[in-house]
């Protein structure tokens, strides 16, 4: 085949690409996890205030599980809405920046092909080499595009798109996150769900803070005991004005 040195050329591009890539991958995919757990710790936070602030005003079941059930849903839909439009906004940046530079291909290949082999001799590849490698990888429109992708832009092409996905797993991380402190109240009530709102709360708000110190790298201990406290002052003030405005309410 006529076009196998550019495929094969191209081959090796991609895998140097994929292997640079590749970690950018991996912190793309440590920021996933560590985004679901942050977005749990959200979770947990808003509905031990929410749950613990309205049983503080009338520790009845059924207002305490709606309030935590509509404060579940408003959290994780408006989580999923704001990471929606963030990494669609993102993704529609990096494809606008990618039809600029198919344009530029199509306008003035011979210039492309130059800034190609300038971009190779900026890393080191000997002159004669580099146009050698910048004529092959310009013979295909995709293959020099990807190419000027990832050189000149810095962009993964293969990475874009995914703004569903990231939507989707915010409101699934919050909902956990929220569900926790509410969870007691389906099965008790009173100052028997109270407590273990609280318990179940403290261990959650110690287990997330502990991981997202495992993953900031900044201290397991203390990143527990800093979202311990947190979940404690939010808590505390919400059950403080609910005890108030239950108690003083007409
Ligand atoms: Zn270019």
């Amino acid at each position: 085949m006529s076009a196998s040195p550019t495929r094969n050329l191209w081959d090796t591009v991609r895998r140097t690409g994929r292997a640079r890539g590749g970690s950018r991958h991996r912190d793309v995919q440590g920021s996933a996890p560590r985004a679901a757990v942050l977005g749990a710790g959200d979770g947990l936070l808003t509905n031990v205030s929410l749950v613990l602030g309205v049983a503080g005003a009338s520790a009845s079941g059924p207002a305490v599980r709606l309030a935590g059930v509509a404060g579940l849903l408003a959290g994780a839909f408006s989580m999923a809405a704001g990471e929606l439009v963030s990494v669609r906004a993102h993704d529609e940046l990096m494809r606008r920046e990618i039809d600029v530079e198919a344009e530029e291909l199509r306008t003035d290949p011979e210039e492309e092909q130059r800034e190609l082999a300038a971009m190779y001799r900026a890393r080191g590849v000997p002159a004669d080499d580099a146009n050698t490698v910048a004529r092959i990888l310009s013979a295909e429109h995709a293959i020099a595009l990807d190419t000027h992708a990832r050189l000149e832009l810095g962009i993964d092409p293969d990475a874009v798109g995914s703004a569903g996905a990231a939507g989707v797993t915010s409101f699934f991380a919050f909902a956990i996150g929220a569900i926790l402190p509410l969870f007691p109240w389906f099965f008790l009530s009173g100052v028997g769900a109270i407590v273990a709102s609280i318990v179940v709360g403290a261990l959650a708000a110690c287990a997330l803070g502990a991981t997202i110190g495992a993953f900031t790298g900044r201290g397991v201990g203390r990143t527990a005991l800093r979202q311990l406290a947190a979940a404690t002052v939010a808590a505390g003030v919400t059950f403080a004005v609910g005890t108030l405005l239950g108690t003083h309410a007409p």
